[in-house]
Parts: C-alpha cells; structure tokens; sequence
C-alpha cells in the first residue's frame, strides 16, 4: 500500500474516531470497542509486515493504572481479535506489576492458532526481586509465562529521574548486581526449558534501568545461557549510547526498539542511524501500545498495538530498510528470543 494511502485512511479514521469518542462520551458507550471495530476494518488490507509478527510488548487491559496512572486502551481479547484478523503470529502481555501467564493460559483457550505469552514485572507489586514468583509463573498451567522483566516503574533510575518520592527497588551497588537479581537471574535459568506442560525458555527482559547496570543484567543472564533482550534501549527510561548497545549486543542480547519512535522525526532518524548501526539481525521492534486512551501529545485515540507495528514499519521501510531486515526485526527475532522456531 501507498504511504499517501496508509496516510489518508490514518487521518480518516482518526476525524472519525474523535467524532465517535465525542458521541460515546455522550452516551456512554465503550471508547474501546470502536476502537477494536476500526482497527478491523483498517485491518482488511493490513500491512505485510504483520503477517507472522510477534509483538513482544503489549500492554493491555486488565491492568492496574500504576504510578503514572496509565490506563490501557485495550484487553487482551480485543487485541487476540485484531492480531488473528491480521494473521500475527501472536504476542506477549505485558505488565509492569503483575503475572500475565494466566491469561496468556485463557487466550490460547479462545484462539488456539495465536501463540500468545505473559510474564512478570519484578517490582513490587509482585514481591520485587522475588524468585519464588518466577517459579510460580512458571508453574501455571501451560507454561506460557516466559518474560522476566527486570524493575521498571519502581526502578531506582526510574523513580530518581522522574521526579518521584517514593520507594525504589536497586538493582546494582558499586558496580555490582544486588544478590535478588541474581537470585531472580537463577531462579530463571532453573526453570527454563521446564515451563509447565509446554517446557519453554524464559526470557530476561531489562528494565527501566541505567545503562551500565543493564550491561551487568546482560552479562548474568547470558552467563547463565538465558536470552536476554534490552528494552527500548534509546528511550529516557535507560538512555544507552551505541557503544553501550554494541557491549549488550556482543554479549548476545537483542535490542528492543518500540514503535513511539515513529512520533518524531529526530526519533526516527535517530532509531534509523542506530539499527542501521547496529544491524538488524540484533533487533527487534515491538509496539509497547496499549497506552491508555485520550490524547498522547495530540488529538485522537491512541494507536492500537497494529497501528504502532505498522507505523515503524512504514517508517524503517521509507528509510531503506528491506522487507527482509523488516522480517527479521518483526517475525524471526521475537520468534528467537522465545525459542520459537523460525518459519
Ligand atoms: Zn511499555
């Protein structure tokens, strides 16, 4: 599809969605549901790129708000109905305070064709640094918990640098890792390849870390033969340089870049330089949608999950990456990471 297309039916939808928003506000109806219609429809002639994707970042509903009182747009029913229609392999439900392989467990009952995983974020909601969570997530019933992600909304770096007063949790001092991310590092590696009834691998996933402290995160879990990925390295929640990406992408880790960065056009330069840099064979982009409704900056309803997929694949494509590189970046290094096999 032409982006002048992708562009006009993005604009169309986006006046209808304010005049729907505007009407439901009125009468009460689900903002959610609209949403979920019109991204089916839109989905009819859908991007390539979605075909066989893994979205490892979707935040989804149920969820609680969390410190930034982040609602989400959508469930995690809604999106099965959207990535099906598209033909997405599947993705990972993401929550910062939670467990998510007990839905992951209740989707796949609905859309058996979906490969559809959960995780859990180590902050404290879930006991922090807390090994015996991540044997308990790995012991639910089919074992579809796979994503470890370090401390992040009650990060240390996190919390210092977004002008909060609150408790934090460390995961490092004077250069080396705190004993419960090392503990949490192994209760992982002694899990993994066992996950109730279907033996899958976990997955470290940093957090909202510094960067030297992601590095040491790294280190650990690929010392222990986990694969690693480092979130959203270029965001402000780590702010890694190159020379810190190729450190982590040496020690064999994948480097998430999520589809904001389509929002700017410095941040799409910026992403360009550093996956061209980098190589797209380390690279996986993911969607981290799911953000809560209302305006993000401008007006108009957030974009799904698909949309944001599509928008970075729009943009990467414009740039000169292939169909190829988008493949790998899209379908077969979250399949990787997971353990999946590569089609
Ligand atoms: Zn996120």
């Amino acid at each position: 599809m032409s982006k002048l297309s992708f562009g006009a039916r993005t604009s169309w939808m986006l006046a209808a969605g304010a005049v729907l928003i505007a009407f439901a506000a009125a009468t009460g109806h689900h903002v959610a549901s609209f949403l979920v219609t019109a991204a089916k429809a839109q989905a009819a002639g859908q991007d390539s790129v979605l075909r066989g994707a893994i979205d490892i970042h979707a935040h989804l509903d149920p969820d609680g708000y969390g410190p930034g009182a982040n609602g989400r747009s959508i469930d995690v029913l809604d999106l099965a109905e959207l990535a099906e229609a598209a033909g997405m392999r599947g993705f990972v439900i993401k929550q910062h305070y939670d467990q998510t392989a007990d839905s992951a467990y209740l989707v796949r009952k609905l859309y058996p064709n979906l490969e559809v995983f959960g995780g859990i974020g180590t902050n404290f909601a879930t006991g922090g640094l807390n090994p015996h969570a991540i044997r308990q997530m790995a012991d639910v019933k089919g074992g579809w918990g796979r994503i470890v992600w370090m401390p992040t909304w009650d990060a240390e770096h996190y919390v210092r640098n977004h002008g909060n007063d609150r408790d934090f949790i460390s995961v490092a001092d004077d250069g080396t890792l705190v004993p419960g991310v090392r503990s949490v590092i192994a209760a992982m590696a002694e899990v993994s390849g066992k996950t109730r009834g279907s033996s899958g691998s976990l997955v470290l996933a940093t957090g909202h870390n510094e960067p030297e402290e992601v590095l040491l995160m790294v280190e650990e879990a690929r010392g222990l033969g986990l694969q690693v990925v480092v979130t959203h390295p270029l965001l402000d929640s780590v702010g890694m340089n190159l020379e810190q990406m190729r450190r982590a992408v040496e020690m064999g880790a994948y480097l998430e870049f999520v589809s904001g960065f389509t929002r700017l056009p410095e941040t799409i330069a910026e992403h360009v330089e550093v996956i061209g840099e980098i190589g797209p064979e380390h690279c996986i982009v993911s969607s981290d949608r799911g953000q809560g409704r209302g305006p993000e900056g401008d007006a108009g309803p957030m974009p799904t999950h698909l949309d944001g997929l599509v928008a970075a694949a729009e943009a990467l494509r414009s740039n000169g990456f292939t169909e190829r590189e988008l493949d790998m970046m899209f379908k077969e290094n979250p399949a990787r990471l997971l353990g999946l096999p590569v089609h």
